[in-house]
């Protein structure tokens, strides 16, 4: 079954959601101190008509990362170029990138984490010196050539802060670490949505979707796509409240956001009764991918506090056992890290 509050990490956006996309700081809801200092940034680079520094933004998938850096662009009033690091192979890939670059233009990198090093070489002194080093030829007659750049600016986005390399870390002037929004910020982004899409949203209905939104914009969404279709077949001209309820549930999500995945991880943990469990047992024990539990799983029930990390591994907090209706197990000493 597809996973409803999945949050993949190349967006399968079809043209109808790309449209839902703010295009504005204005349409942008949320992630204030991010924008208010953003603003200030791309205001005094344009006025003294310099590029942007480079700018770091990570949090889980979906937050709104890759919006930002379009919006960016619309206010640098600069072209903007997107890939994703995995897409980099060879040295020849981001010397064809950065070659078609223009003064002032913005790279945005995804998934920065994931460039390999002999890449991440190549980027530095472009990124520092605007200087593109490359080497031609093999053995004694190999050469280096250097190529000056256009200054621009790179917009590096990742789901895994630790894993950046800190020579490239310290490259990017700006870092900005995305929260997990608000039910009443996802409500707005469901509300304004709704409209664009025409089927507008109770404003009750709208708070209902973004309850079980996992604190993400690309989930709220989704599910907003999915209720709309149940409002449209129950004749709807406005999403409402008891729909709402109905479709979520039949989508097996519950009040809080959490789906089966997630309950699977909590029941696991839960069931460990306070001894940590290890990543890859998890990863064993629900089938799924290390990556995607730390990146997607994980996040959103650590900031909320249904789970914690110790040395030792992962264990469920009071939290999740009183969602389950379970106590806490009497050996207190299994919660304390060694
Ligand atoms: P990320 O790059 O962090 O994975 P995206 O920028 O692709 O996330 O955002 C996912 C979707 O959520 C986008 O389609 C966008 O329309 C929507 N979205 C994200 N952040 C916001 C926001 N602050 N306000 C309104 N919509 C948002």
């Amino acid at each position: 079954m597809e996973r409803i509050v999945e949050i993949e990490r190349f967006s399968d956006e079809g043209s109808y959601e790309v449209s839902l996309r703010p295009g504005s700081w204005d349409e942008y809801i949320g992630q204030e101190k991010i924008k208010k200092n953003l603003q200030v940034f791309v205001e005094a680079s344009k006025r003294r008509n310099e590029a942007l520094d480079h700018i770091l933004f990570f949090g889980p998938p979906g937050l709104g990362k890759t919006t930002l850096a379009n919006i960016i662009a619309v206010a640098m009033e600069a072209n903007i170029k997107t890939t994703s690091a995995p897409m980099i192979e060879k040295a020849g890939d981001l010397a064809a990138l950065l070659t078609n670059i223009e003064e002032g233009d913005i790279l945005f990198i995804d998934e920065i984490h994931r460039m390999s090093p002999a890449i991440e070489e190549i980027l530095y002194p472009a990124m520092e010196d605007f200087r593109l080093d490359i080497i031609i030829g093999s053995g004694p007659a190999a050469q280096t050539v250097k190529i000056d750049l256009p200054r621009f600016t790179l917009i590096g986005a990742t789901t895994r802060a630790g894993m950046l390399s800190n020579p490239l870390r310290e490259r990017f002037g700006m870092h900005f670490r995305m929260q997990f929004y608000t039910p009443q910020e996802l409500g707005m982004i469901v509300q304004l949505a709704s409209r664009k899409l025409k089927k507008p949203a109770m404003e009750e209905s709208a708070i209902e979707i973004a309850k079980r939104s996992r604190g993400t914009p690309r989930v709220a969404l989704r599910l907003l796509k999915r209720v709309r279709d149940f409002a449209e077949v129950a004749n709807e001209t406005k999403i409402g409240l008891k729909t709402t309820q109905y479709a979520l549930d039949e989508l097996g999500v519950n009040h809080l956001g959490f789906d089966e995945l997630d309950i699977q991880l909590l029941e696991l943990l839960v069931g460990a009764k306070g001894k940590p469990m290890g990543l890859s047992t998890i990863g064993a024990a629900l089938s799924e991918d290390e990556g995607t539990i730390e990146d997607v799983l994980e996040p959103y029930l650590l900031a909320n506090g249904y789970i914690e990390r110790t040395a030792r591994g992962r264990i469920a907090t009071q939290k999740s056992y009183e969602h389950f209706r379970m106590s806490l197990p009497s050996d207190k000493s299994l919660f304390e890290e060694s």
